[in-house]
């Protein structure tokens, strides 16, 4: 066999998704595994959604669509800008995808040229980097301030004449924490001063506790240069439909719209109707599901320092970042083999020496993996 794309073979698997296959396939094998490895809601998708897609089939909505997606779920998402985040865009500078990560996929894409530089601000969920390597791009890591979980000065010292983009994760994973409105003005500040874009994930910002979700493109001329990504996976609990969006220039639009006419056409018809019923129907459920991950956060947060451990500060999402002494790939691998709770090790993050535990999972197996723990501990 001829040899086969450098490009790729240069790229790491997902470590989220072969822990969780790894979780699974134990389970498979009649193994008791807690998983805390993943980042996917426990809840089903709610109702209303799931009928909106059941009678969409119905109808017939099973053919090929529009490619930035279908007009009525481009409106909503129009709508939930200017409502919910102050941010007017039109039709045309928003793209409905196949999850958030093909949207951060295509991005990238639309924006790097090889040699081009992105910053990451480490903890950095996995796949940016993979993006960016398939762009022919490199990466320049940025470590956040491990107390604050907040960002200063020293990210200017990672431009150079290269620097193309920023990525920013908030609330984020791994971390779980939220950035401030003065990190988000730092990263703004740079992006103007040296005209650089910014690439805003904001997949998480409904799962938020006692703090207030900004959006970066609402800070100085940052709606011109940021692509804003979000999805229905995390606050609708939607992982399996693949459907997320992102509002960008339309320039940047235009480019992606191409990627995802050669690559996929568009997403699923019929899983965009369920989008519309989520961005326009009952938000009740996404509260719902606010509330029953903040209970779990609570407990987690309660527990974890009775047994000694040290967690970054519990502002988002669904994870609890956890000092570890010691290895953490082989702590994570000796929780998984010895209290058959599987987690995450922070090396997959670019932040060694922390586990990620997620906390999407029912409180009942919550307590029982931390008592699994704690006995492993003791042993
Ligand atoms: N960004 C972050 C930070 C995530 O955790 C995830 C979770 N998979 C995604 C993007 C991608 O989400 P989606 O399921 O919409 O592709
Ligand atoms: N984002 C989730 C996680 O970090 C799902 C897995 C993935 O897509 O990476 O676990």
């Amino acid at each position: 066999m001829k040899a086969l794309s450098e490009k790729v073979s240069g790229i790491a698997p997902s470590s989220t998704l072969e822990i969780a296959d790894l979780a699974r396939r134990m389970e498979r094998e009649g193994i008791d595994v807690i998983s805390l490895s993943i980042g996917e809601p426990d809840f089903d998708t709610p109702v209303h959604i799931k009928e909106a897609c059941i009678n969409a089939l119905r109808r017939g909505e099973t053919h090929y669509t529009q490619s930035a997606g279908i007009p009525e779920l481009i409106d909503a998402v129009v709508e939930k800008y200017r409502v919910e985040n102050h941010l007017d865009c039109r039709a045309e500078e928003v793209i409905v995808t196949c999850g958030a990560k093909h949207a951060i996929y295509q991005a990238i894409q639309s924006v790097l040229n090889p040699g081009d530089e992105v910053i990451l601000i480490d903890p950095a969920w996995v796949s940016y980097e993979p993006c960016v390597q398939m762009a022919g791009g490199r990466v320049r890591h940025y470590a956040m301030n491990a107390r604050t979980f907040q960002l200063d000065d020293k990210l200017g010292e990672k431009i150079t004449s290269r620097t193309k983009m920023i990525v920013i994760n908030t609330p984020s994973n791994p971390a779980g924490t939220v950035l401030n409105r003065d990190s988000l003005r730092l990263v703004a500040d740079l992006c103007q001063d040296y005209d650089i874009f910014a690439l805003s994930d904001e997949i998480y910002e409904k799962l938020i506790y006692d703090r207030m979700h900004i959006s970066l493109a609402t800070l100085g001329d940052m709606r011109e240069r940021t692509i804003t990504v979000n999805g229905f996976s995390k606050a609708y609990a939607m992982t399996g439909w693949r459907l997320g969006y992102a509002i960008a220039p339309i320039e940047i639009i235009r480019q992606m719209l191409k990627i995802q006419q050669h690559e996929v056409s568009h997403p699923t018809t019929f899983a965009m109707w369920g989008g519309v019923a989520a961005l326009k129907g009952d938000k009740r459920c996404v509260e719902e599901m606010r509330r029953e991950f903040d209970r779990r956060r609570m407990f987690i947060a309660n527990e974890l320092p009775t047994m000694g451990f040290t967690i970054a500060p519990m502002e988002g999402a669904f994870y609890a970042f956890i000092r570890i002494p010691g290895d953490d790939i082989e702590i994570a691998r000796s929780w998984l083999e010895g209290a058959h709770v599987a987690v995450t090790p922070g090396s997959a993050f670019y932040a060694s020496g922390w586990i990620r535990l997620s906390y999407a999972t029912s409180l009942p197996k919550l307590q029982e993996a931390l008592r699994r723990i704690r006995a492993l501990d003791l042993s």
